[in-house]
Order: C-alpha cells, then sequence, then structure tokens
C-alpha cells in the first residue's frame, strides 16, 4: 500500500521565458510527495507530441496551461489514484490508453509528462534512491558502470533563441577534460572569457534564452571566430582541450516553396548548405551538428550523413523527436548517427526509455537536451546519468534554469566517478 499514489495535484507555474507551463504533485499514501515541472521549446518540431495551451487570448497572450492542469486534476487524478508508483510503465501507459491519440492532443503531452515525471521523483523517494539509480531499476536497464556526460554548452545563441542576425540557433562548446567537474570549470571559463572579448570589440554582452551570448555578429563564421579566440585566450587548446558542436535548427530557416536555406542572409541549397559544414569541420573543430537540414528533408539528410557522419555526430533532434518510429526509419535509411532526447517532444518516460534504447541498440549516440523554455526540475541530469548518455545540452554557464543541471550533475559525480 506504502507506494500507492494517493493524490496527485496540478498547477499554472512560469517557464523561464515567463509563460505558463505545468507542475504536478504527486503524493503516496505513506504521505511522501514530490512535484516535476515540465519544458516549453521555441523551435519546436513539426512531429512533436502536442503541448496543449488554452489559446484563450485573454490569459498569458493565449498562452495559459489551464486545460492541461485541469486535465491532470480530474480525468488522470481519477485514472492513477490507488496505482503502484513502482509501476512506472503501467502508469504511463494507462495514460496513453486514457489520451487514445497517437500526438497526446486529448490530454497534452505536458498534462502527461508532469505526472510521469512526478511519479519518477516521488517514487525514488520511496526506495530511498537517487533518481537517477531509480531510472535505471524501474525499466531493469543494464549498464555495467555509471558514466558523466561531455556537455554541449550553447555559449552564443541566434535564431529563434536571440534577437540578433545569425540563423544559426547554437554555438556549443564541448570541453573535453577527463572528470566532469573539470569539464565544467572549462566551459565557465571559456564563457567569462568570452563575455570580455564581446565587451572589448563592442558587442552586447546580455544573454539569450540558453543563457549564452547573443550579440550582434553579422554572420554566423563570426561567432566560430569568437568561440576559438575566447577558447586560447583562456589558456585552452582550441580542438583538444575544448571542440565545438552547431545545432543550426535549420528548419526554422528552411523554406520549403523554394527549398533554399536562408544563410547569412542569402537563399542556398542543402549542397551548398553541407559544403558549408565540410569547409568549418576542420577549421572548428566541429564534433557535432544537429538538425544540420530541415525536419523532412530526408533525402538530403542521407547525403549529409554521409558527408559528414564519419568525422562527427549528425544528430536529429526535430527530425526524429524522441520517436521511436522517426528514429526506426532513420536507422533503415542510414540518415544521422545520434539523437537528441527532448522528454516533452514524446511526453512519457517510458516513451523516452524507449527510443533511448532503441538508439542504444543501433550505435546511435544520446544527447539528452533541455528545452529553451525551462524550469528549476533537473530530471534531465539524472535522465542523462541512469542511461549513460554520451552527452548532456542544458545551455551555457549562466541562469540558473540551466546551471541547476550542471551543479545537480556536479553532485552525481561525487557519488560516481
Ligand atoms: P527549443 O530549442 O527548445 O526552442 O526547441 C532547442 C533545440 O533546438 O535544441
Ligand atoms: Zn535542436
Amino acid at each position: 500500500m506504502a507506494k500507492n499514489i494517493k493524490s496527485i495535484h496540478a498547477r499554472e507555474v512560469l517557464d523561464s521565458r515567463g509563460n505558463p507551463t505545468i507542475a504536478t504533485r504527486v503524493t503516496l499514501s505513506n504521505g511522501l510527495s514530490a512535484e516535476a515541472m515540465v519544458p516549453s521549446g521555441a523551435s519546436t518540431g513539426v512531429h512533436e507530441a502536442l503541448e496543449l495551451r488554452d489559446n484563450n487570448p485573454k490569459r498569458y497572450n493565449g498562452k495559459g496551461v489551464q486545460k492541461a492542469v485541469n486535465n491532470v486534476n480530474s480525468k488522470i487524478s481519477k485514472l492513477v489514484q490507488g496505482k503502484d508508483v513502482l509501476k512506472h510503465r503501467q502508469l504511463d501507459e494507462l495514460m496513453l490508453q486514457l489520451d487514445g491519440t497517437t500526438n497526446k492532443s486529448k490530454l497534452g503531452a505536458n498534462a502527461i509528462l508532469s505526472v510521469s515525471l512526478a511519479a519518477t521523483q516521488v517514487g525514488a523517494m520511496a526506495t530511498n534512491k537517487p533518481l537517477y539509480k531509480h531510472i535505471r531499476n524501474i525499466y531493469n536497464l543494464r549498464y555495467s558502470a555509471y558514466t558523466m556526460p561531455f556537455p554541449m554548452m550553447n555559449i552564443v545563441n541566434g535564431g529563434q533563441h536571440a534577437d540578433n542576425p545569425m540563423e544559426f540557433q547554437e554555438f556549443m562548446i564541448v570541453p573535453q577534460a577527463k572528470k566532469f567537474a573539470q569539464r565544467i570549470q572549462q566551459g565557465a571559463e571559456v564563457f567569462h572569457t568570452l563575455k570580455k572579448y564581446f565587451h572589448n570589440q563592442g558587442f552586447s554582452t546580455g544573454v539569450g534564452d540558453e543563457g549564452g551570448f547573443a550579440p550582434d555578429l553579422k554572420k554566423n563564421e563570426d561567432a566560430l571566430k569568437s568561440i576559438k579566440i575566447a577558447v586560447g585566450k583562456a589558456g585552452y587548446v582550441f580542438g583538444k582541450d575544448v571542440k565545438i558542436a552547431l545545432d543550426p535548427a535549420s528548419s526554422e530557416f528552411y523554406n520549403a516553396e523554394t527549398d533554399r536555406y536562408t544563410v547569412d542572409g542569402k537563399q542556398i541549397t542543402a549542397n551548398k548548405l553541407n559544403q558549408l559544414y565540410l569547409s568549418w569541420a576542420k577549421k572548428y573543430f566541429i564534433m557535432s551538428i544537429e538538425d544540420g537540414l530541415a525536419e523532412d528533408d530526408w533525402d538530403n539528410w542521407r547525403i549529409h550523413t554521409g558527408l559528414l557522419g564519419k568525422q562527427m555526430l549528425i544528430v536529429g533532434d526535430d527530425l526524429f523527436v524522441t520517436n521511436a518510429e522517426r528514429l526506426q526509419a532513420g536507422i533503415n535509411q542510414d540518415v544521422g548517427n545520434a539523437i537528441l532526447i527532448k522528454l516533452n517532444q514524446i511526453g512519457t518516460l517510458s516513451e523516452t526509455i524507449d527510443t533511448i534504447r532503441l538508439a542504444q541498440k543501433n550505435k546511435y549516440k544520446v544527447i539528452v537536451s533541455h528545452r529553451s523554455g525551462e524550469t528549476e526540475d533537473t530530471i534531465i541530469a539524472d535522465l542523462c546519468v541512469a542511461v549513460n548518455a554520451e552527452h548532456i545540452k542544458t545551455g551555457s554557464l549562466s541562469r540558473s534554469d540551466r546551471v541547476s543541471k550542471y551543479n545537480r550533475l556536479l553532485a552525481i559525480a561525487e557519488e560516481v566517478e
């Protein structure tokens, strides 16, 4: 009885951009209780599960989530009361059945995920285990040890996350030190050196949605040049101590009518864009490109993977949307060699774990990721370690919505490294 759900309660809270999101508390019959919050994207893939919003222009510019909150407090609450919180797969399955749609449009992926994650949190408390161990236990995941991720730190923001001219959304550094805490130190030192450099060059040092700088650089390549300089000035060897990862998030600057990508203000083909990536690969030690092409440009994705996939990670975010079926299509067609994992793209922890397992069985690398609209919830840090993901993407070295995940990982590193 003790591990059974007594009650659940959801409410509207704010995300890091000041937009409403859902927080849900799950309480067990033994009195233990935990809460989870759900993040929200800006460059959302069209194939993601549905984030249910009220669309009532009188509240929060239509972004309220009262419908999702009500779904938790009425329908889902009734459904899960009395259920064993440790039988997590069954809990998720019940919610999927109640929703009954392929994209969770009835209850909302945000509503369902908030319950799925809060149940995981309180389950960890009930078994007296750290969350990363608990996740392994409930899914019977058998890895030989725990490994700490190499963070991809988004220190220059463009695209949908900033008001500057750069079309590319994320320029990330990937520190290479042996120990996790040293990687954090390397990242923070480069971040502060880059701030000084931008300041001295007369650029703004205000930060974008993910805590990276958002200067008015004219060309996308200027961000790479600036980072290269900052890495050197911080006392590190570019390419050895610090490598680069890119997330152009190119669905956002792809025009399906003309079949062209807008880069540095010019319309170019997928072929030209591939050539640009190739020319940057060695020069800037690029070890990963995410969403280098648009989310439904499958034929060009295959070419893109063939051209670049031997020397770097080719990561599907909007392309795969944490969806096992879309990932399987990628595997079948030799598209990509890595997947971005975002819990709210699919909407339950169980489906997320299934997608990760499918990726790992097929030798695709795994990158657990935040969203640009985040909260203080740090479950992605634990998820990352639970599945031995190679990387985590959780923004820059500023803003508590980003740093909280690094801080949680620093605590986990003390236990497992
Ligand atoms: P989003 O962006 O959270 O705004 O969708 C993050 C990403 O594209 O990786
Ligand atoms: Zn992305």
